[in-house]
């Protein structure tokens, strides 16, 4: 069956309206696709090569992976490191490099690391070896938070108790208020799909009615991503600043108002460190306190806690903000430069040997210049 939202002739269409809208604009504007998803599909489908000069895509920090700072790998892997622990977590998580390695060479040496698709798989290891402490790496924004949330819930109803969260869990719209009121200059923003299906709209006007910052949430089709690039240049022509929805067919304006639900049972909003962006207020979740039980940090009594406490102390020199060493990944994220900026790319920098989590993570920025490499896209370079 013919893919419409890859139909040459409308995608033909929907460009040739970009062209026209964007002579209307007297400046170079620059959008920033929020989501990582986005901007492998820009990617894929060559779309930066569609868009006249005048328009510039920025990746922005729409990977929970990339975000996530190194202080938290840190304690993952110090904790995979104690006896009687199982440390299970997404893939994507297990060649992040750490300040002492990764998750990956910690099971190489032997650390129980197990890799699983769902919060609930880790429930279930939790079950099976109810002498061990399971711990759940909780990282993810909106779309994951409320699998993590059904696995506490599920605990509960069973009395798991050796089942645990290291929680990283994170939201998107206050990143965004971060961006827009950062040294970034940003004209508008594509906003992420599949987190914007769990949050609807509503979360994102303050960005068109406080800062004037037109936004359109768009599907990962090429016609999807054009047509929310053709509306937010529209929104700039026209003086508009309003969020608006393209993909209708997933994402409607009030959310999953029963996931929304389920995320403030168990969570609670608090701040968040995001790699690149530093501290944000109300952008991370903390289990409320009736479902403390189920965080692993505040577990103090635990032995495998206190170790990794203590070590973490020794590594109290570090900061996030500026433990890369030669990892730009942190200006990446917030537009501020692109991968070819970095001495590293694709030199000691690479998918199979990555410095940081941008060339890690499939969704990261760093990761889609080196795939498309070489195969058309046009990179924009301030
Ligand atoms: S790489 Fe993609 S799927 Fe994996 S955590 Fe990042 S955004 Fe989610
Ligand atoms: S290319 Fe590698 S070292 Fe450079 S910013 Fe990206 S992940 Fe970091």
């Amino acid at each position: 069956m013919k893919n419409r939202y890859r139909d040459p002739l409308l995608i033909q269409k929907v460009t040739q309206k970009i062209h026209q809208v964007t002579e209307s604009l007297d400046r170079t504007v620059r959008l920033m696709e929020v989501c990582g998803t986005h901007t492998h599909s820009i990617f894929h489908f060559g779309i930066r090569d569609l868009l006249p000069e005048k328009v510039e895509l920025i990746s922005g920090p729409g990977c929970p992976v990339c975000v996530t700072p190194m202080e938290f790998i840190d304690q993952a892997i110090l904790l995979s490191r104690q006896p009687d622990v199982i440390i299970t977590t997404f893939g994507d998580l297990m060649r992040v490099p750490g300040k002492r390695g990764s998750l990956l060479q910690a099971k190489a040496e032997g650390a129980d690391v197990e890799i699983l698709y769902s919060p609930l798989d880790s429930l279930k290891l939790a079950r099976e070896n109810p002498e061990k402490l399971v711990v759940f790496l909780g990282v993810g924004f909106e779309t994951t938070i409320p699998l993590s949330a059904l696995a506490i819930q599920q605990a509960e109803v069973e009395g798991i108790r050796n089942f645990k969260i290291l929680n990283a869990h994170k939201i998107v719209p206050p990143a965004l208020r971060a961006l827009t009121t950062q040294d970034i200059r940003l004209d508008g923003f594509i906003l992420p799909g599949h987190v914007s299906a769990i949050i609807g709209l509503k979360p994102y006007h303050f960005l068109a009615e406080e800062f004037g910052m037109p936004g359109v949430v768009a599907g990962f089709e090429p016609l999807e991503i054009l047509l929310g690039i053709l509306k937010i240049l529209e929104q700039l022509s026209e003086g508009r600043a309003e969020i608006e929805n393209v993909y209708r067919r997933v994402v409607c304006s009030e959310g999953n108002r029963r996931a929304v639900e389920m995320i403030n049972k168990y969570f609670v909003l608090t701040e968040s460190e995001w790699r690149g962006l530093g501290m944000i207020p109300d952008s991370g979740l903390m289990l409320k306190d009736e479902w403390k039980d189920f965080d692993l940090l505040t577990q103090e009594n635990l032995d495998a806690v206190k170790a990794v406490q203590e070590e973490m102390e020794q590594l109290s020199e570090y900061s996030s903000q500026n433990m890369d060493g030669p990892c730009i990944c942190g200006l990446i994220l917030t537009g501020r430069k692109i991968p070819l900026d970095c001495p590293s790319f694709d030199k000691v920098c690479t998918p199979e040997s990555p410095l940081g989590a941008c060339m890690v993570s499939a969704e990261g920025t760093c990761a889609a210049y080196y795939r498309y490499r070489g195969r058309g896209g046009r990179f924009h370079v301030r």
